[in-house]
């Protein structure tokens, strides 16, 4: 038996070491007949030194190294360009298989330094504002590709990947609906959180989402994360427009989904509502009101996005005047609220204006379509 199964994984094509979170790893290894705790030490040499190669891991027998090649690789996208930002945002465009390519943000701050990381080849939502659902949707990616993608900022930006952190918070707000890839992007969170991954703590990765509803149950149920929710509107009909899926899952079984997540988190737990500015559409006064009574004793803040434009879009930016009264109308009624600053929008890496290189599949888009592929 042993023999049969070796042979047959040896015939297969290797698997990318990237795609597997620790309990994947280490059944792979049980079913080679090794150690679970080699697979402890192979994301150790893979996570926290930064190596792809199994030559470099020297608490591996020689023996076991020649076995892992034949089973495994530890490969990255090819990168198709780079792009820096005046800010020092920077944006790469990453080849996947298949031909198609995603797109990967690095924002430094101050004191963080933020990778924005895609989890879908374009997006089934069809969010007006946004030119990633222009595309539609070609295909799910997979954990290996959305977890290479990490990896290679955390290799191309030079740092040690044990102790000067390059990389200190990760959000899922790259192209795609993470929680319409719900068992790919799982496995990608565990090997963020996990010690012998990149040892990222829950509070500094972020899942954000247009309001899949029952996968945000899921995910509370999964794993410990941070969650943002796109809300974009204070009431059903505006939001019906702006985010189509609010057809599927209106605005209050969307908060109510955000009051579970938080109530068996601790104190600190809350959500972040982003909020993009559209001139003349949702950022007037009387919206601000509404979404004050709405978001009202909610563990969460709202983060005001200043709308980025992007070809043939049907709307305007806000102007700062109308964002600030609408922040402090939302603060008179002690609901917290920031505004996003604007990064690396002279590389259109900025929010909803990623758009990698998608093989068009126009017709998988949600609007006119009554129902999301689960
Ligand atoms: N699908 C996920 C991740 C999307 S990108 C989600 O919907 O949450 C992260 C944020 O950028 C979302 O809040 C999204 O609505 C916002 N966004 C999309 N297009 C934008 C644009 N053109 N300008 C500003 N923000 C935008």
């Amino acid at each position: 038996m042993t023999t049969a199964a070796a042979s047959s994984a040896t015939a297969s094509t290797p698997i990318n070491l990237f795609g597997l979170d620790r309990e994947q790893l280490r059944a792979r290894f049980a079913e080679m007949g090794e150690k679970p705790y080699r697979a402890d030490q192979i994301m150790q040499w893979i996570y926290r030194r930064g190596k792809d190669s199994f030559d470099d891991m020297s608490n591996i027998s020689k023996e076991l190294r020649v076995r892992l090649a034949q089973h495994f690789v530890i490969r990255t996208p090819e990168l198709v360009t780079e792009q820096v930002s005046a800010d020092g945002t920077r944006k790469w465009v990453l080849r996947l298989d298949g031909g198609n390519a995603i797109e990967t943000v690095y924002i430094p701050e101050e004191n963080r330094a933020t990778l924005c990381i895609s989890s879908q080849v374009g997006c089934a939502m069809d969010c007006s504002f946004c030119s990633t659902a222009q595309q539609g949707l070609n295909r799910n990616m997979t954990t290996a590709e959305i977890i290479a993608q990490v990896w290679f900022a955390a290799r191309t930006l030079g740092g040690d990947f044990q102790n000067e952190r390059v990389i200190s918070n990760i959000v899922f707000m790259g192209m795609g609906e993470p929680l319409a890839n719900y068992a790919a992007v799982l496995s990608a969170i565990r090997i963020l959180l996990d010690d012998f991954g990149f040892g990222l703590s829950k509070r500094r990765v972020t899942v954000s989402t247009s309001g899949l509803v029952p996968f945000m149950d899921r995910l509370r149920e999964d794993v410990d994360t941070a969650l943002a929710v796109s809300l974009h509107a204070p009431n059903d009909a505006l939001r019906d427009e702006l985010v189509p899926i609010n057809r599927k899952y209106p605005i209050a079984e969307l908060l109510a989904a955000c009051r579970r997540y938080t109530a068996e988190k601790d104190r600190k737990a809350h959500i972040v509502y982003e909020y993009v500015m559209l001139d003349g559409v949702n950022d007037r006064p009387e919206h601000a009101r509404e979404l004050a009574r709405l978001l009202g004793g909610m563990a969460g803040k709202v983060n005001l996005i200043p709308f980025n434009p992007f070809p043939g879009a049907p709307y305007r930016r806000s102007t700062p005047e109308a964002i600030a009264a609408f922040a402090k109308i939302l603060r008179e009624r002690k609901v917290f609220a920031t505004t996003r600053k604007t990064r690396g929008d002279d590389i259109d890496a900025a929010c909803g204006q990623l758009v990698g290189r998608v093989e068009s599949k126009q017709k998988n888009r949600l609007r006119g379509i009554p129902v999301v592929a689960r």
